[in-house]
């Protein structure tokens, strides 16, 4: 088993330290139970504690499972999950993290988030954040899936320093947010967390310029095209990523990821094949 110590940073206005790479769960529902379970315990093992999940994820399967794996070493995560905009009232987020908490065998999350916008006014999702932090059911909360307007919105309701992290779209083929989101959340401290950081199954192919780009890249350091890849969207201090990964052997990967360094010239090259593409209004989201 590779002995690690995962690179850690200052995760949001907190300043908590947390895995630069961690772990999603999102189709863990239809994935190998044991191996699941296994990967899972093999991020903790390896300090991808940052473990993410959501009340959505299988209707409630996957927080059991993420339970499963957790139990017994809940201190050891940190761990995430995410109300669905239509449970986000002020009751209905206090209802759902209640739900939540039950399915994951804990007492406590290290970050709740909205999922995506909804049509409940985030005055009230945001009044139900601070009611589960204050009674301690949650130790800080975030957003997902917000441009940076709506971030704004979010800062001015909660107040400075209370926003920890935006969880978006973010991977070589998709960098819209580093035009205005990244800028921003680093003006406000607020951490960003590259979800479907390898496309969410549809990585750069070797049949394809970007591929071979990437390809060259990881030869030269002897690691694979997704740890380049990892090591590129969190060059920057600010950025953490939650790949999903439910064989343990892709989670070794994931983490080692964390050591790669990249060049001035594997960045220029990246950059090339994979232009940040025009300034467009909005965040895309999966
Ligand atoms: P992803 O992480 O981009 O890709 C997952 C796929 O990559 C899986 O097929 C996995 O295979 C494979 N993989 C993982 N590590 C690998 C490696 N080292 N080498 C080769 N293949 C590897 O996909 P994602 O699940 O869409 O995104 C990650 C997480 O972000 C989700 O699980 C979820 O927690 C979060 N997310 C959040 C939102 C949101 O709206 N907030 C939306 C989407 C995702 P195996 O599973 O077989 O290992």
């Amino acid at each position: 088993m590779l002995v690690q110590t995962m690179k850690r940073r200052p995760f949001g206005p907190s300043g908590v330290s947390v895995a630069v790479i961690g772990e999603g769960t999102w189709n863990m529902e239809g994935d190998d139970r044991a191996s699941a379970i296994v990967s899972i315990r093999t991020a903790l093992d390896l300090g991808a504690t940052h473990i993410d999940t959501a009340e959505m994820y299988g209707q409630g399967q996957v927080e059991r499972l993420v339970g499963e794996a957790i139990a017994g070493r809940r201190a050891e995560a940190f761990l995430v999950s995410k109300v669905l905009p239509t449970n986000a009232s002020r009751h209905g987020t206090v209802a759902a993290c209640e739900r939540s908490l039950k399915r994951l065998g804990t007492d406590y999350l290290d970050c709740y988030l909205l999922h995506w916008p909804g049509s409940h006014p985030l005055e009230e999702t945001i009044r139900a954040f601070t009611e589960l932090e204050q009674a301690g059911k949650i130790r800080s909360f975030g957003v997902s899936n917000f441009d940076e307007s709506e971030l704004r919105k979010a800062v001015r309701i909660a107040g400075k320093g209370r926003i920890a992290q935006n969880q978006v779209l973010y991977h070589l083929g998709e960098r819209r947010i580093e035009h205005e989101v990244i800028p921003y959340c680093e003006e406000e401290g607020i951490a960003v967390v590259a979800y479907s950081p390898f496309g969410s199954g549809d990585f750069p192919s070797e049949r394809d310029d970007g591929g071979r780009a990437l390809s060259a890249i990881a030869t030269a350091h002897g690691v694979t095209s997704y740890q380049v890849a990892l090591a590129f969207l969190t060059r920057q201090k600010h950025v953490f990523a939650i790949p999903k990964a439910a064989t343990p052997a892709h989670v070794e990967d994931n983490v080692r990821a964390a050591d790669l360094v990249l060049t001035d010239s594997d960045l220029a090259a990246i950059e090339k094949a994979f232009p940040r593409g025009p300034r467009r209004r909005g965040v895309p989201m999966l």
